[in-house]
């Protein structure tokens, strides 16, 4: 199969629903994202979990 998969993630702040974050993830499916970043929008550090598409 010749399904062409993006490689990227969308890492999205859970406070603010903003996306702030594009991550790769490895070819190998991985459980859901959940990351503590910073959001500049939130001007600190929120949770950033994978968005859907
Ligand atoms: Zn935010």
């Amino acid at each position: 199969m010749a399904v062409k998969k993006r490689p990227f993630s969308k890492l999205q702040c859970q406070e603010c629903k903003r996306i702030n974050y594009f991550t790769r993830k490895s070819k190998k499916a991985v459980e859901k994202l959940e990351l503590k970043k910073f959001c500049k929008w939130c001007r600190k550090n929120t949770v950033h979990k994978e968005a859907k598409r």
